[in-house]
């Protein structure tokens, strides 16, 4: 038996072989971090860069990389979703009535709604709520 010092924890320790560099405690600890290494390395290594010039491989055209995660040439990533537009939103989700105010009132009532920090909408709903709520 030898006895040899850790270079992880300065630990002296009993090993049967004289290469030994660390105590039981530290190999593993040294094996996943060469372990995490060698990943970081091999993932650095097949990471894009941006602005270079890649292949797609299914198209075999040449192509300009604009991010990080693009594989495939412009034609051959399939369109991101697109999150829908308000007034799809607010098709989806509201119906529309149309309100007549008196004349040169609409500005007003513009005005209010903003100095209260809401859309005339918004407004025309609050107050119909509070209306609701007086009047039950
Ligand atoms: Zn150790
Ligand atoms: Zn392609």
């Amino acid at each position: 038996m030898f006895t040899c010092k850790c270079e992880m924890c300065g630990m002296e320790f009993q090993t049967a072989s004289n290469r030994a560099k660390y105590c039981k405690y530290c190999r593993d600890k040294v094996q996943v971090l060469r372990n995490r290494a060698y990943k970081e390395k091999k993932e650095s290594g097949t990471a894009v860069k941006i602005s270079s010039e890649q292949v797609c491989p299914l198209c075999g055209k040449t192509f300009t990389v604009t991010s990080g995660s693009q594989k495939y040439c412009k034609d051959c990533t399939p369109p991101r979703k697109k999150a829908p537009s308000n007034t799809e939103y607010l098709k989806g989700h509201y119906d529309y009535i149309r309100v007549n105010v008196p004349k040169c009132e609409r500005e007003k009532i513009k005005e209010y709604a903003q100095s209260q920090g809401m859309s005339v909408n918004k407004l025309l709903l609050t107050a119909l709520e509070e209306y609701r709520n007086n009047h039950s």
